[in-house]
């Protein structure tokens, strides 16, 4: 079993059986940074988002073969950049992607990293333009480029979490150098946690690199790592510091001077922090000054002075001491300094100020031994056997810094000219001039990178599912993909529940698309969430409400929460549409409405209830008390009529004026109201043009001058009858209004639903003609028995059709005694087709919204329509 699963892990991402959505699948592309240590560059995208994780430049080459691989990927397309640090292999082509590409996305780094980049940057270029041996760096871009994208860059605090473009950031401090960060990416739920350089060591100035704590952020789904160390040790870090020490007091000792070639910024201040404190401790070493080269690094001692708070304890403790110290002497000067006011280490702006003689330690740049001052004094110093050159940091496979290391017998001289021509002599095969190398070489690891063991311990740690390698050289890549894999295999092997960890070390510009299946969670607030919540599948109860997305974040609430918990603003659309009835009096509007629509309510006043229901379903009408003022009012003005409100099915109200007989509907604009409404446009137009509104009217004429007739004697004021067309048949019958619906004809229920119908799906209703008897034949037990001996004899199909004709004969002859009058009705909207059956109201229906949707207008339309077919009077007549 072990073995097989082992089998599985070492041939790489395994497939699963489901079918992957490519809209599930994240996508890493390496555009630098993958297999080898130099120019950071990588690109994620998940969910229609795309971050971009550094922009390096390669330290071991020159011009556009240092640059990622822009060309590949479309840097227009980027929502986010992050800068992890200001070492160039993170940041130096940020001035070229903000200058000279179509990058329109916002850049991120923190505070100290930028106000490092801008020095680094800057110096950078100015070094490039005077000493570099090759134009192509210089036209990459210039100091103008860099100088005119600073304001671009924006700034974040460690610990701090910011959604940008619907991307949630949080930087972590990441031990390293001063403004390290690691990175924590949410896109849509998805954790991926991004180390950049990165060290879990306590040094002298920086906080260490800690996992970040899942119970507070989620479990991360996918780690990226940095592998630059693979799973190579190192000694503990007072063994390392005492051997340092040892090697450099040595050469001090022995009269010679000591190289120590670094980057300018970052691990020469822990160098720095370390040597200061070995020689206040060490009087007889106080003689020998510690030299510091560079112009940046000292423009940039303001900025780690400015950080403090960014440091550790360590640091904060020295800054506490010497202001106390400053304090007591009277000296101002020396609070602002603090610890990084060295009292051993002596700036040295150039080597044109620097007065060779005697021992010395000498902190250079660059610290690969490039090119730069770093180089000149490894040329000038190499064949002296007494000198030995102290190396700290990582370097890059195809540079001095690692040549050297191999304690070659001779070097080529590029920095010191005729100087090395006189002691050296010309290689044949090229122009560079080659000097012994006599000094001794020695390599300490101060790189603030974490060892393999510290590596593998973080990844263990963080326990993602999955785990891309980068920064780190082709063969310690894949020693540490296997040392995780082997170590996952030993967990997995003891516990089958234990998810196998994939682990993935890619090549630039190849692509990783990983799955990642995440559930949708809304949450829910608001008055919804007040409700007792369902307690499982087999609760029934539905929460529904408005699902309001922001970013990737759902919550589900209700509409009356939209302004509160969603900042939305809700709508109400009030319609409000006028008529002229001349004709029609207000009783006739009142009794043709109530045919079409059941029980109206009159409201004494004009009530803007826009969700209130009022239930109006059992055929009565409620008569609201008139108030006594208006009561009054219609006493003196005997003449006119009094304006009447009715609300129509609870969501229509119609406002009738009294003496200019103009009408006002008014409802809430949505598709069920709207339809309504049509409706009742549609009613009062038939009732105007009807001749019973005319004769109506003019009988209403002769007795004019009197209260409201609805009042004392609403029925001689009515028709007894109106059918489907509109004609009367009746004079001045007497009847009772509230049970005028049973009165009504099947036929005019019938034209009554379809008018309702299609006030709600339009004009494409029809009528069925054959009787459906399908239904017939699994319930009625007569056919049943017609169905079974159909099915014992299936080869006599004429037999099955006479039988099913005689089945449909006897259906219409059913229904037609029902007094329904077609079987069923056809509803077609766009390409979904419902039918409608008439006896039961049931609906035959491929869509189930399509379904929910005909079938609550046809509950409502039967409710205010008419009573079932089966039901009272209506069907005797
Ligand atoms: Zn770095
Ligand atoms: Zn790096």
């Amino acid at each position: 079993m072990a073995t097989k699963r082992k089998a599985a892990a070492m041939s790489g991402p395994t497939e699963d059986d489901d079918p992957i959505d490519p809209s599930d699948e994240l996508t890493f592309i390496g555009l630098g940074g993958c297999q080898e240590v130099g120019r950071s560059c990588h690109i994620l995208q998940y969910k229609g988002k795309i971050v971009m994780l550094d922009a390096g430049m390669h330290t071991g080459r020159e011009g556009m073969a240092a640059m990622p691989y822009f060309d590949d990927f479309d840097l227009g397309t980027v929502d986010i950049l992050l800068i992890s640090h200001f070492h160039l292999d993170h940041a130096a082509a940020l001035p070229y992607v903000l200058a000279k590409t179509n990058f329109r996305g916002r850049v991120f780094m923190t505070h100290p990293t930028k106000a490092i980049y801008k020095w680094l940057i800057q110096d950078s270029v100015r070094v490039s333009n005077t000493s570099s041996t090759s134009d192509q760096r210089t036209s990459l871009y210039t100091e103008a480029d860099h100088i005119s994208t600073l304001t671009q860059i924006e700034t974040i605090d460690f610990y701090t979490t910011h959604m940008i473009n619907g991307v949630q950031v949080t930087p972590y401090p990441a031990g390293h150098v001063l403004g390290a960060a690691m990175f924590l990416i949410n896109i849509a739920g998805l954790n991926i946690f991004f180390t950049g350089d990165y060290s879990t060591e306590q040094d002298r100035h920086l906080v260490a690199a800690a996992v970040p704590d899942q119970k507070k952020v989620g479990k991360i789904d996918l780690l990226i790592s940095e592998s630059t160390f693979g799973i190579s040790t190192a000694p503990p870090r007072e063994e390392r510091e005492f051997a340092l020490l040892k090697s450099v007091t040595n050469i001090v000792n022995r009269g010679g001077k000591v190289l120590m070639p670094v980057f300018a910024l970052g691990r020469a201040q822990e160098l720095l922090l370390i040597l200061e404190d070995y020689w206040q401790r060490h009087p007889e070493l106080q003689k020998t000054p510690i030299y510091y080269t560079g112009n940046t690094a000292r423009k940039c001692m303001v900025v780690y002075q400015t950080y403090i708070n960014a440091m550790n304890d360590n640091i904060k403790r020295i800054f506490r001491e010497r202001m106390a110290e400053a304090e007591a002497s009277g000296n101002a000067k020396g609070v602002s300094a603090g610890p990084w006011d060295f009292r051993f280490v002596r700036s040295l702006r150039s080597l044109d100020r620097f007065d060779d003689v005697g021992s010395c330690v000498m902190l250079a740049s660059p610290g690969m031994l490039q090119s730069g001052m770093s180089r000149i004094l490894l040329e000038r110093w190499a064949p002296d056997q007494r000198n030995g050159v102290v190396m700290t940091g990582y370097n890059v496979e195809g540079t001095m810094g690692r040549t050297i290391l191999s304690e070659p017998d001779q070097i080529p001289a590029i920095m010191s000219g005729g100087h090395a021509q006189s002691i050296g002599r010309r290689n044949k095969d090229d122009d560079a001039v080659l000097i012994p190398r006599r000094c001794s070489v020695e390599e300490f690891s101060f790189a603030a990178h974490v060892t393999g063991k510290q590596n593998i311990d973080f990844i263990e740690a963080v326990r993602a599912p999955h785990i891309i390698l980068v920064h780190g050289e082709k063969s310690q890549a894949a020693r540490l993909k296997s040392r995780l894999l082997d170590n996952d295999n030993k967990r997995t092997a003891s516990n089958a529940d234990v998810q196998q960890t994939k682990v993935y070390s890619p090549e630039n510009g190849a692509e990783v698309k990983i799955p990642f299946r995440k559930d949708k969670i809304a949450k829910v607030v608001g008055r919804l969430a007040q409700r007792p919540a369902p307690t499982g599948p087999e609760d029934e109860r539905v929460i529904s409400g408005v699902m309001v997305q922001n970013g990737f974040k759902l919550s589900l609430m209700a509409p009356e929460d939209l302004r509160e918990y969603a900042g939305l603003t809700s709508t109400t659309v009030l319609c409000k549409q006028h008529i002229t009835l001349s004709a029609a009096g207000v009783d006739l509007i009142k009794w043709a409405l109530e045919g079409t629509f059941g029980a109206i309510e009159e409201v004494g006043q004009l009530k803007t209830e826009p969700n209130g229901h009022v239930a109006a379903r059992n055929g009565t009408t409620k008569m609201e008390a008139t108030p006594k003022e208006e009561e009054e009012e219609a006493d003196e003005e005997f003449t006119s009529e009094p304006p009447r409100t009715f609300l129509i099915m609870g969501c229509i109200t119609l406002k009738w004026s009294g003496q200019a007989k103009e009408l006002e509907l008014e409802w809430e604009g949505n598709t069920m109201n709207d339809g309504i409404a049509d409706a009742v446009m549609a009613v009062l137009t038939t009732v105007e043009s009807s001749p019973a509104a005319v004769k109506y009217s003019s009988s209403k004429a002769k007795h004019h001058h009197h209260k409201p007739e609805s009042e004392e004697h609403p029925e001689k004021q009515v028709p007894s009858q109106i059918n489907g067309n509109g004609t009367t048949n009746g004079d001045h019958q007497p009847v009772n209004l509230r049970n005028q619906l049973a009165n009504l004809t099947p036929e005019e229920r019938f034209s009554r639903l379809c008018m309702f119908l299609e006030a709600q799906f339009g004009e494409n209703i029809n009528p069925i003609e054959t009787p459906r008897i399908s239904h017939l034949m699994q319930t009625d037990s007569d056919t049943k028995t017609l169905k079974d001996e159909a099915e014992a004899d299936s080869d006599d199909e004429a037999a099955i059709e006479q039988r099913n004709a005689a089945l449909v004969a006897s259906e219409r002859a059913r229904l037609a005694a029902l007094g329904i009058p077609v079987p069923g009705l056809e509803i077609k909207v766009d390409k979904m087709v419902a039918r409608l059956w008439l006896d039961d109201l049931t609906l035959d229906c491929g869509s189930k919204v399509w379904r929910e949707r005909i079938m609550a207008v046809v509950e409502r339309a039967v409710e205010t329509v008419a009573p079932l077919w089966s039901v009272g009077g209506g069907a005797g007549r």
